[in-house]
């Protein structure tokens, strides 16, 4: 089984001043978790460790740099799962941890429970000795700014004005065990009511990683993918359909049809092959195969 890590930096109308930046953060990301792959590291490591360069680099919406809710406050959610075992671990709503994918894989590894929400996962945290900071080392003066402009403007904007599609981050990586494991993480859509959670850490709706079937990491409008269980959505069509390519093209159309779907996906199969759609203009992806000279990167299908 080759090696192989995907990457995606979220699927939105991504200005061209921001192209540059997405596909330089989203070939660090691959390429830590590509590193730690061929060192003989698991996917679980190699999916953590591209989460996390995204979860810090400040551009996207995920960990510092993440859109802020509606009373001006950075909310994370991320999720993590092992295709091996179906064992995940997720977390949301928490204010006061920088690297939420972090927390998740603690949650997958040493909780009973898959979700933990709010101040109980930050207790976790604490529990688990994971450093808290300051809800305000999260905000970025970019963020800080689209709020304050936000919050001047009228409110009586129709709930589907609010959402603005985002820079939500994951991967998903096949290790030489022949194993998959799925990342996600977000700050959730901007100008969100708190305690909102979008389906970026919710087991099958914005991840799924099963070795015999496959895995998927979604980004888009959080309420339409949970309607449509996307990440698992996919994940079956590539069992049916034996491509990724064609899974996710097939899984994009549904979610384009049924629910108007506004998004992106990336996935993989057992083998390693990668696949990747959107209905959004861009999705900023990059990825390496086993055999590939240097790692691909791209805006578009
Ligand atoms: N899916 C995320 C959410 O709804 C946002 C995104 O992917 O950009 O929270």
């Amino acid at each position: 089984m080759p090696l192989a890590i995907i990457a995606h930096g979220g699927a939105w109308d991504i200005p061209g001043e921001l192209h540059a930046e997405h596909l330089d953060s989203c070939r660090a990301a691959a390429a830590a978790g590509w590193n730690l792959l061929t060192r003989g590291e698991t996917a679980l490591d190699a999916v953590e460790a591209a989460v996390r360069i995204m979860e810090d680099h400040g551009v996207f919406d995920a960990g510092r740099g993440s859109h802020l809710n509606a009373d001006g406050v950075v909310e994370l959610d991320a999720g993590i799962m092992d295709g091996a075992t179906l064992q995940a671990g997720a977390v949301a709503s928490v204010k006061r941890v920088a690297n939420p994918i972090t927390l998740a894989r603690r949650v997958l590894h040493e909780s009973p429970h898959v979700f933990l929400v709010g101040e109980g996962a930050e207790r976790f945290a604490q529990e688990a000795g994971l450093p808290l900071c300051e809800p305000e080392e999260l905000v970025v003066p970019r963020e800080r700014e689209l709020w304050e402009r936000k919050r001047r403007e009228t409110q009586a904007a129709p709930p589907d004005a609010l959402f603005r599609a985002s820079d939500t981050v994951g991967a998903i990586a096949l290790d030489g065990e022949g194993n998959l494991a799925v990342a996600n993480s977000t700050g959730g859509t901007f100008f969100k009511h708190p305690g909102r959670v979008g389906d970026t850490p919710i087991i099958g709706c914005g991840l799924y990683a099963d070795n015999t079937l496959g895995a998927a990491a979604c980004t888009g409008w959080g309420e339409q993918i949970m309607k449509t269980v996307l990440a698992r959505t996919t994940v079956d069509q590539i069992a049916l359909l034996g491509n990724p390519m064609s899974a996710a093209n097939v899984a994009i159309a549904y979610f384009k049809h049924r629910v108007g779907g506004l998004g992106g996906l990336i996935c993989m199969s057992p083998r390693g092959e990668v696949g990747f759609a959107h209905s959004t203009p861009y999705l900023a992806h990059a990825y390496m195969i086993e055999g590939m000279s240097e790692i691909a990167t791209g805006m578009k299908a």
